[in-house]
């Protein structure tokens, strides 16, 4: 709880991120979660790890230690062979109740406009995840508009695009949401004046906050905590949004 609204980062990570070299860990994340009133996270493997695998062992043994607290998601190199991914993300499924799918564009090029890439969303619908997309930085493939393709095609996927464009794209993260209903927008990265033109344009319960890291979180919030909109639009983008998309 912060304030008088209850807040659910809905993109945050823990684990060692081999690109970056940053390291961080569950009770670190739980810490930094209990000093800026937040009550549950979403947490997401880094894009590039040693091991997958062992990424999801580690949110998940969190996420059974938390489950008031944490939720996991999958997030997998979709060029394994096809077995190999299917099976892991059964497994963190079935283990440990992961609640989305993961694709970071700029390390997992995989084309939504390709029928190849199709078992990606198919997989995703299967076990009922949202797919959650990383849009801006990666481009071509984290462009927001190419998600409008596999929206239309499997209109009962929930797909969100992580950091709505990253500023830079905010204007084609808008139209896709305004063309396809089954797409939200995760707001971590914008500045508050791209969050009220996004607001302008989507509604509040397909809006979401995240953090991406949690020294990002007191900005994060407090960018929509500070915005001139009404609370009930307060409320949707800092919980509901993410509890109706992701389970509370
Ligand atoms: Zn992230």
């Amino acid at each position: 709880m912060r304030g008088r609204f209850r807040v659910f980062d809905t993109h945050t990570h823990i684990g060692t991120a081999l690109h970056s070299g940053r390291q961080y860990s569950a009770d670190q994340l739980l810490r930094a979660m209990d000093r800026a009133g937040i009550d549950r996270s979403l947490v997401i493997p880094f894009p590039v790890v040693a091991d997958a695998r062992a990424a999801h062992d580690e949110i998940g043994r969190a996420v059974q230690a938390h489950p008031d607290r944490l939720s996991g998601v999958v997030c997998l190199n979709p060029f394994l062979p096809r077995a190999e991914f299917l099976d892991e993300v059964r497994r963190a499924v079935e283990t440990y109740g992961f609640r989305a799918l993961k694709l970071q564009p700029q390390y997992q090029p995989l084309n939504p406009l390709w029928r190849t890439s199709d078992f990606f969303f198919e997989t995703a619908l299967e076990h009922r995840l949202p797919i959650i997309c990383h849009t801006g930085s990666g481009i071509p493939y984290s462009l927001p508009a190419l998600m409008m393709d596999p929206a239309r095609r499997y209109p009962d996927l929930k797909i969100v695009l992580a950091h709505c464009g990253g500023g830079l794209l905010v204007g084609e993260a808008i139209v896709a949401a305004d063309f396809c209903p089954n797409i939200y927008l995760e707001l971590s990265s914008l500045m508050p004046n791209h969050v009220l033109e996004v607001m302008h344009r989507v509604p509040s319960s397909r809006l979401m906050i995240g953090s991406d890291l949690a020294e990002n979180l007191d900005v994060e919030i407090g960018k929509i905590e500070g915005l001139a909109v009404n609370d009930e639009d307060k409320r949707r983008v800092l919980w509901e949004t993410g509890c109706a998309v992701f389970g509370g």
